[in-house]
C-alpha cells in the first residue's frame, strides 16, 4: 500500500452518544499508542481550585489541565468496558489500545472511580457497557419481580 495517505490521522472527532467522541479512522492494534493527553501541567493544589472536567491527575503533585482544544485526547469518552487505557510516563499521559480497535469504533478509556463518582454516577453512565447492562436488567425485571441488583463497582485504574 502506498503511504500517500500517510498523513491521515489514526482517529477523528465525531458525534457520540454523550456529545463528541474520538473515533478510530484506521485499525488500531492492541497495545499500540494512540495519542498523548496534553495540556497545562499544574500543581495539584492549583488544579483543585479549578472547576473543569478535563483535569487528569499525573501523580500526587501534578495534574494536567487538558481543556485546551488542541488536546484531542479530551474527546475520548469514558467507558466501563473500554478499548484503551492511560498510562503516565515521565509526566506524559499516554493513551494506548488494550483491544483491537476497528475503524469507526469509538475510542474509550475508564476515567477511574473518583471521576465516575464525581461526574458520571448521578446522571447515570452512558457508556455502551452500561447501556447494555440496563437493557438486560430492564428485560430481566419484567420477568422476575422484586429481585434487586446492585450496581457493580468499577475499579478504575489511575
Ligand atoms: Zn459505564
Amino acid at each position: 500500500m502506498s503511504r500517500t495517505s500517510g498523513s491521515r490521522r489514526l482517529f477523528r472527532v465525531g458525534r457520540s452518544k454523550t456529545g463528541l467522541g474520538l473515533f478510530a479512522a484506521k485499525l488500531i492494534r492492541r497495545g499500540s499508542f494512540i495519542v498523548y493527553y496534553t495540556g497545562r501541567k499544574l500543581p495539584n493544589r492549583i488544579a483543585d481550585e479549578l472547576d473543569n472536567k478535563y483535569l487528569f491527575e499525573i501523580n500526587n503533585r501534578w495534574t494536567m489541565d487538558g481543556s485546551p482544544r488542541r488536546n484531542v485526547a479530551r474527546y475520548v469518552n469514558h467507558s466501563c468496558r473500554p478499548n484503551a487505557e492511560t498510562d503516565v510516563k515521565k509526566h506524559k499521559i499516554i493513551i494506548s489500545a488494550i483491544r483491537t480497535i476497528h475503524p469507526g469504533d469509538e475510542i474509550t478509556y475508564n476515567y477511574g472511580r473518583n471521576y465516575f463518582n464525581a461526574f458520571i454516577k448521578e446522571k447515570g453512565c452512558k457508556c455502551a457497557a452500561c447501556h447494555h447492562k440496563r437493557a438486560v436488567l430492564r428485560s430481566a425485571s419484567k420477568g422476575r419481580k422484586g429481585r434487586k441488583r446492585r450496581k457493580g463497582r468499577k475499579g478504575g485504574k489511575r
